[in-house]
């Protein structure tokens, strides 16, 4: 819901989404970027901003950058919440066996494991065994844990678990990648200073450390 309605917002501010495009290659002159290479043709803009989380450093590294940046392969598994059911109302951790949950509408997901694979992102359903011992001991009748839908995805963990933002060697190029396991809460805030630092502006916060300097 979240991400369809900023998506909306987006679009009436005049934001273009150009889905299924891949990105091929960044064209650069010199200490500025030209464009964006995709079998659609080159795009180009007056600014650009790398985001492709785990993704991030390959895309870079024809520029020369060396983003330290790894994926890190987690897994979660959603439930269909029905009649009778007695979810949790709020989420949270259990931190002895660091499985999460949160609740979804009439959907409970449950997240865990970190696990280093590369770029694999393929999974079966022995994975999910330990998380769902977990989830059916912390919520027996929390939802209908007959019909799990299963997902794996890469975190785009950085050695010190903070996001890399601002400038780059290249004067219009800015990043705004490796969010780690905590991409979702920090997505606003990271937007927020990478913004200000674009527009010449001071962000509200102080980035050191949390920069390619
Ligand atoms: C199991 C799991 C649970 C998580 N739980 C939480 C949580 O509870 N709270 C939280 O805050 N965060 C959580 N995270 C972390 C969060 O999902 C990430 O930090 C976040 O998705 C990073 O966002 P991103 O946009 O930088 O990268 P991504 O979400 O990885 O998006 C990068 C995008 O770039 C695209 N891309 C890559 N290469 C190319 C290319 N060449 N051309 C075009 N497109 C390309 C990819 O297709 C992808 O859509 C979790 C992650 C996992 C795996």
């Amino acid at each position: 819901m979240f991400t369809r309605n900023l998506a909306e917002r987006c679009r009436e501010a005049g934001v273009r989404f150009m889905m299924d495009t891949p990105i091929e290659g960044i064209q650069a002159a010199g200490d500025r970027i030209e464009g964006i290479s995709t079998p659609q043709g080159l795009i180009t803009g007056d600014d650009y901003v790398l985001s492709l989380g785990s993704y991030s450093p390959i895309v870079a590294r024809p520029l020369g950058y060396s983003l330290p940046i790894y994926p890190v392969k987690g897994y979660s598994v959603t439930f269909p919440i029905r009649d009778g059911h007695v979810p949790p109302s709020m989420s949270g951790v259990d931190e002895n066996n660091l499985v999460a949950w949160a609740r979804f509408g009439n959907r409970l997901r449950v997240t865990a494991t970190a696990e280093f694979s590369g770029y694999d992102r393929t999974h079966k359903p022995e994975d999910f065994d330990a998380m769902l011992r977990v989830a059916k001991q912390l919520f027996p009748h929390g939802a209908d844990f007959s019909e799990p839908d299963y997902w794996a995805g890469l975190r785009p963990m950085t050695p010190e678990n903070t996001p890399i933002m601002g400038k780059s060697r290249h004067r219009n190029l800015y990043l705004n990648t490796g969010h780690g396991h905590m991409g979702w809460t920090m997505a606003c805030g990271t937007a927020s200073v990478v913004a200000d630092i674009m527009a010449g502006r001071q962000p509200a916060i102080d980035i050191t450390g949390m920069t390619l300097a």
